[in-house]
């Protein structure tokens, strides 16, 4: 055992989870029934829960602890941090040295022309940041009416009023009024779910890319504000577009000027193998969503990079915006620091030379078992389509979801923690992860494909719906 801590019997805290605590994306009677998993330490690319199970953390986190666990110096920059100014605001003419710091270090990390930093708590209110910045910008240039975000269909950029809207997720949609007004939605560069038959990737990117200008047609360029995408769709099951998409995107947002926002939530800080999924696919963003691997999960942090052109845009009237916990100076330290041992320890590197390109050529490996029709992969993040019949693209005569939901609850039973987006098994390890850790973690992954094939076979699932 492994040093746990004192902590009440899991049945006990399973009980005062069910009793009081409202989760995330949570069906409660459902988990009433199964009870809460109860994480109670960490290290490296490791979990440990309340029984002392130890399990392979292949979502660091929820796509964020891009440095693994267990890193002390973040605790004591935090600590040093909050002995001495816990907190200050950064209105009224404030600001603190690790906020000042970090601004600094994000401008000359971020692409050329990125170079002012708008700090929010975490991707969603960045994204909210974003709506009232880009509006707010056209209306200082002198085209108030152009107020349209343009975003696709399945994508994920936060669950705010503002960011749930943005994103393109229908479930999230059907509940409490969304989207906001002003906002529309394109198809998604998703070759499996929306390629023709015999279409091409290429061809397909090239297709949907040019939604975007069919769009802007529709609607009168002179209305569009902005373009949001994530450089590759996560939450959407790890959508890595074609690479006819994004320079397609790039030059229809030129062509009509219209701001072109990269959600690098969690694209960003080496999780493709570069500091930006924006360099990766050749993307020149006017602005960049930040958060997740900002500090690595250890403390709550995001923003919005920003161009110069639209920071001097803004400048000379007051933007009326602001979160009483923008640039947090504790969360700010942990951000400074995590981001010292990426440059330091070469740990995107890394990932772009090494541990990536192998991480591609065994994950590719998984195509060969009969429950996968796909597999995807950019860096260090990846999924399986899992699927009754590979040549036809079919999905499950199940509803969707059902299999994956499978293939999770067998996931964790192995000892891996793979999270399932409908009918995909996505991973989105620490960066840090050795060769072995790898090896092993592709072993995982076999083996719960095959126990979830027995599964799926044992009530007779494994139909073409
Ligand atoms: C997670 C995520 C967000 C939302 O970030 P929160 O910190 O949960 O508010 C936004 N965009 C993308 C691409 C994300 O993955």
């Amino acid at each position: 055992m492994t040093g746990a801590r004192n902590h009440p019997p899991t049945g006990s805290m399973q009980a005062a989870d069910a009793a009081h605590h409202l989760h995330p994306f949570t069906h409660h009677r459902e988990l009433a029934g199964k009870g809460v998993r109860v994480i109670t330490r960490a290290e490296g690319a490791w979990i440990f829960d309340s029984e002392g199970n130890r399990i392979l953390d292949a979502m660091a986190g929820l796509w964020c602890v891009n440095i693994g666990y267990g890193r002390h110096e973040l605790a004591d920059a935090a600590a040093r941090q909050m002995r001495e100014l816990p907190y200050y605001n950064t209105f009224f003419q404030s600001a603190h040295p690790p906020v000042i710091a970090l601004a600094e270090k994000l401008a000359q990390r971020a692409p050329d022309g990125l170079d002012h930093v708008f700090f929010a708590t975490g991707g969603s209110d960045a994204n909210d940041t974003n709506i009232r910045l880009v509006r707010h910008y056209w209306a200082r240039k002198g085209e108030p009416q152009r107020r349209i975000i343009i975003s696709r269909h399945n994508a994920y950029h936060g669950s705010t009023m503002g960011a749930a809207s943005l994103g393109g997720m229908a479930p999230m949609h059907g509940q409490g009024g969304l989207p906001i007004a002003d906002i529309v939605h394109i198809m998604q560069p998703h070759w499996w779910a929306e390629a023709e038959e015999g279409e091409g990737r290429e061809e397909f990117g090239l297709r949907a890319a040019r939604a975007l200008e069919a769009e802007i047609e529709r609607l009168g360029p002179e209305n569009v504000a902005a373009f949001i995408g994530e450089p590759v769709q996560g939450a959407g099951a790890v959508i890595v577009p074609p690479e006819s998409y994004w320079p397609e995107i790039q030059r229809i947002c030129r062509r009509y000027g219209i701001l072109l926002i990269a959600d690098e939530v969690i694209t960003g800080f080496g999780r493709t193998g570069r500091w930006w999924g924006s360099e990766s696919f050749g993307i020149a963003p006017d602005i960049m969503t930040i958060a997740k691997g900002l500090s690595s999960g250890y403390a709550p942090i995001g923003g919005s990079i920003v161009s110069r052109e639209i920071a001097e845009t803004i400048a000379d009237e007051e933007f009326f915006h602001g979160y009483t916990y923008s640039g947090h100076p504790v969360s700010a330290a942990v951000a400074l620091e995590n981001l010292r041992i990426l440059e330091e320890e070469g740990i995107i590197d890394r990932v772009r030379e090494e541990t990536g390109p192998y991480l591609a050529e065994r994950w590719r490996e998984l195509m060969d078992h009969p429950l996968v029709g796909e597999v995807r992969i950019r860096g260090f993040m990846a999924a399986v389509q899992l699927t009754p019949d590979k040549a036809r693209r079919a999905s499950f005569a199940a509803p969707t979801g059902t299999v994956g939901l499978i293939g999770r609850e067998k996931a964790i039973a192995n000892g891996i923690v793979m999270r399932h987006i409908g009918d995909s098994l996505v991973i989105s390890p620490p960066l840090i992860l050795s060769r072995e850790e790898i090896d092993l973690m592709i072993a995982l992954a076999r083996r719960t494909l095959d126990d979830t094939l027995a599964e799926v076979r044992a009530q007779g699932l494994m139909e073409a719906g």
